[in-house]
């Protein structure tokens, strides 16, 4: 009988504690940790206890600041497990893996030159909490987690600006004619949005931005909780203008900021010639899109 009790009581908090981790632990990784709000896992060869502590304090400190940004009752009850998958770049095939955010609302993180598994970190999670709500469209999910990314962590480095100032990368696209039109991203983001990945990551982050900036953190909050996401409709209740409109007014805002920047072009191929962004391919009108 008493066997039977330690067992009952064993099986219990085992069921207790699948509870409170939203989506089950994945089998390819030897350890695991268990923070405040996460769950970490990661293989011992290749990702060291010093990388996971350095997370695990982004990652609370990002779940403190999104509570803030969202409200206690957006986010989610149980813990979110974060994977770290090692190297993002295999040197030998050119490979790269991308950190993305799986159906059950894992986090999986990938380590590059710029930044480690760090950079994307806040996108990711903004992702994280969102994951299983009703209204899902691509182009916003992605549109505020690079917006609010920004407007949390502005000195972030990496992909896809890799330390270059937003206003001169998204202004160059605009300035050069090869920004995708904010439309056609929305219309055709499954198509677009990695294949276009240098263009459409920093178009939506400073469109996202300019949105934070100009109507404010609330009204992106609320369209983002609100029935009306994924509709065309939504943008005007809660902006008060088409997308379209609201399309005109961030370009000419933008143009505008990137006037100012001084030596922009020397910037521009710096950009081009010194870090990753060479080896992303670049989208044109016509042929792509
Ligand atoms: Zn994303």
């Amino acid at each position: 009988m008493m066997r039977l009790i330690i067992y009952l009581v064993w099986f219990f908090s085992v069921l207790a504690m699948n509870a409170q981790t939203k989506g089950d632990l994945l089998g390819r990784f030897d350890s695991q940790r268990q923070g405040t709000h996460f769950v970490y896992q990661w293989n011992s060869g290749e990702t060291t206890e010093a990388e996971i502590d350095e997370a695990a304090i982004l990652a609370e400190d990002v779940y403190q600041k999104l509570t803030r940004v969202f409200g206690k009752q957006y986010m989610p009850s149980a813990k979110l497990i974060i994977t770290f998958g090692g190297e993002g770049l295999n040197r030998k095939t050119g490979k790269k893996r991308t950190p993305n955010v799986d159906f059950q609302g894992r986090t999986h993180l990938y380590r590059f030159d710029m930044g480690g598994y760090l950079t994307p970190l806040p996108h990711e999670l903004v992702h994280a909490v969102r994951v299983g709500r009703v209204n899902w469209q691509g182009f916003f999910e992605e549109g505020i987690a690079s917006g609010i990314a920004y407007h949390l962590y502005p000195e972030r480095k990496g992909f896809p600006r890799f330390g270059f100032s937003l206003d001169l990368i998204a202004g160059y696209w605009l300035n050069s004619g090869k920004a995708i039109p904010m439309r056609t991203m929305l219309n055709q983001h499954r198509r677009l949005n990695l294949k276009c990945q240098l263009q459409t990551y920093v178009l939506r982050e400073d469109f996202f931005n300019y949105l934070i900036n100009q109507h404010g953190l609330n009204n992106l909050v609320n369209l983002a909780y609100s029935e009306l996401l994924g509709s065309d409709e939504g943008y005007t209740k809660h902006f008060g203008k088409s997308l379209e409109t609201l399309a005109e007014k961030w370009e000419a805002d933008l143009a505008k900021r990137f006037k100012k920047i001084d030596q922009a072009d020397a910037l521009v191929s710096d950009y081009f010639q010194n870090t990753s962004a060479k080896y992303i391919p670049v989208c044109e009108a016509g042929a792509d899109y």
